[in-house]
C-alpha cells in the first residue's frame, strides 16, 4: 500500500492549549508522525509517496474561499500586530447574537471562523494545513490511476473542520476534500467512516445536506465528550442528505467487545449503499491509555479493525485524525493498516 507523506508539517510547532486549569504543549505534535512512520516502515509498509502540490480548486468546493484565505492569512496578520513568536487564537467566539461577518480585524476572523482554543496558528500552520490538502488530494489521485489502497497521513488532522469553521487541532477537512475529490473523478458515491474517539462534527456539517458522500461515525456520546454539541443517534442528515449520516455514540470506558459491535453496524450499513469509495476517518485515540479519549480499545484490537474494513472490498483511503498515545500511537496505527492488508499481501 503506498503511503503518502511529507514532513512539510513540522513547523506547525510550538503552541500550547488550554486544559482545564493550565496551559500544556499541544498534544497535536509532529512527533506524532515521527511515531507513525517508523512503526509503519517497521511493520514493512516503506512504499513512500510525496504529495504533489495541487490548486485549491477541489478545497473550495468544501470550505468557503473566504475561510481558506483567513487560514493563509491569520498567522502573518496577528505577527504584524503582536511580533513573532507566540501564537494566535481566539478572545471570542461568534456566538448567538453576534456578528457573523469579520471586519478587517485579525481577532474578529479568529473569533468567525474558529469554534475553540485548539487551533492556535502559528509561522508553519499553513504551509502544514496546504500539505495535509496535498497528501489527501495525490492519494484521492493516485486511486483514480488505480491503486486499491492508500494511506494518506495527513497533519493537521481535519475531521472537526466545516465548511467556514476550524477547531479540535482540525484547519481544513483533509477527508471531506478527498471525498470530494474522488466525486470529482468520478465516483458514484462516496462513503467515509470515521472511526476517530470524537465525533466528527466538521465531516457531518459538509456533508449533511449531500447523498452523495455517506458519513458513519463512531464516537464517544456527546454527553461526555468534545465537541459535546454534535454526535447525537438522532443527526440522520437533512434534505435529500436524509439517512446519509449515521452516528454511533458510545458512552466513556467503551471496550472493544461493544466497539467492535458498532463499527459492524457502521460496515453493514456502507456494505447496503455500495459506494464506489471508502474513505476511513483513521483516529487511534479510541486507545485505553490515549490522553484525550476515554474508551478502552487494546494495540490487538487495531489489527481487528483494519480485517473488518477490508471485508468490505472496497477501494479505501485511510486518512489519519487522531491519536496521541505517543508509546502505543504507532503500534496501534500500524496494526490497522496490517490487519487491513492482511500484513502486506494486499
Ligand atoms: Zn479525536
Amino acid at each position: 500500500m503506498k503511503l503518502i507523506y511529507s514532513d512539510a508539517h513540522r513547523d506547525h510547532a510550538g503552541a500550547k492549549e488550554m486544559r482545564y486549569d493550565q496551559m500544556i504543549p499541544m498534544c497535536e505534535s509532529p512527533e506524532r508522525m515521527d511515531m507513525i512512520m517508523e512503526a509503519l516502515a517497521a511493520a514493512g509498509f516503506k512504499d513512500v509517496v510525496q504529495p504533489a502540490p495541487h490548486s485549491l480548486e477541489v478545497a473550495h468546493q468544501i470550505h468557503s474561499p473566504a475561510f481558506v484565505s483567513f487560514l493563509e492569512k491569520a498567522y502573518p496578520m496577528w505577527e504584524r500586530e503582536f511580533g513573532p513568536g507566540g501564537f494566535a487564537t481566539a478572545y471570542t467566539f461568534g456566538m448567538r447574537g453576534m456578528n457573523q461577518v469579520p471586519n478587517g480585524s485579525i481577532h474578529s476572523m479568529l473569533s468567525c471562523y474558529t469554534f475553540d482554543v485548539c487551533v492556535p496558528f502559528v509561522k508553519g500552520t499553513w504551509t502544514a494545513i496546504r500539505s495535509a490538502m496535498d497528501v489527501a488530494l495525490t492519494g484521492a489521485s493516485l486511486m483514480a490511476k488505480g491503486e486499491a489502497a492508500v494511506f494518506s497521513l495527513c497533519r493537521p488532522p481535519g475531521h472537526h473542520a466545516s465548511g467556514d469553521l476550524a477547531g479540535g487541532y482540525c484547519y481544513m477537512n483533509n477527508a471531506a476534500i478527498a471525498a470530494q475529490a474522488h466525486l470529482n473523478n468520478g465516483a458514484g458515491r462516496v462513503a467515509i467512516l470515521d472511526i476517530d474517539y470524537h465525533h466528527g462534527n466538521g465531516t457531518q456539517t459538509i456533508f449533511y445536506g449531500r447523498k452523495d458522500v455517506f458519513f458513519a461515525s463512531l464516537h464517544c456520546r456527546p454527553e461526555e465528550e468534545y465537541p459535546f454539541l454534535l454526535g447525537y443517534a438522532t443527526e440522520r442528515g437533512e434534505g435529500e442528505g436524509q439517512g446519509y449520516n449515521l452516528n454511533l455514540p458510545m458512552p466513556r470506558g467503551t471496550d472493544y467487545g461493544v466497539w467492535s459491535a458498532s463499527l459492524l453496524t457502521a460496515i453493514d450499513a456502507i456494505r447496503a449503499l455500495a459506494p464506489s469509495v471508502l474513505i476511513v476517518s483513521l483516529g487511534v485515540d479510541t486507545y485505553e491509555g490515549d490522553p484525550v479519549g476515554g474508551f478502552r480499545l487494546a494495540s490487538q484490537d487495531y489489527l481487528d479493525i483494519g480485517r473488518q474494513i477490508a471485508g468490505l472490498e472496497l477501494p479505501t483511503q485511510f486518512v489519519m485524525e487522531g491519536g496521541y498515545a505517543m508509546e502505543a500511537l504507532g503500534t496501534n496505527v500500524a496494526n490497522v493498516i496490517r490487519g487491513f492488508t492482511r500484513d502486506g499481501e494486499i
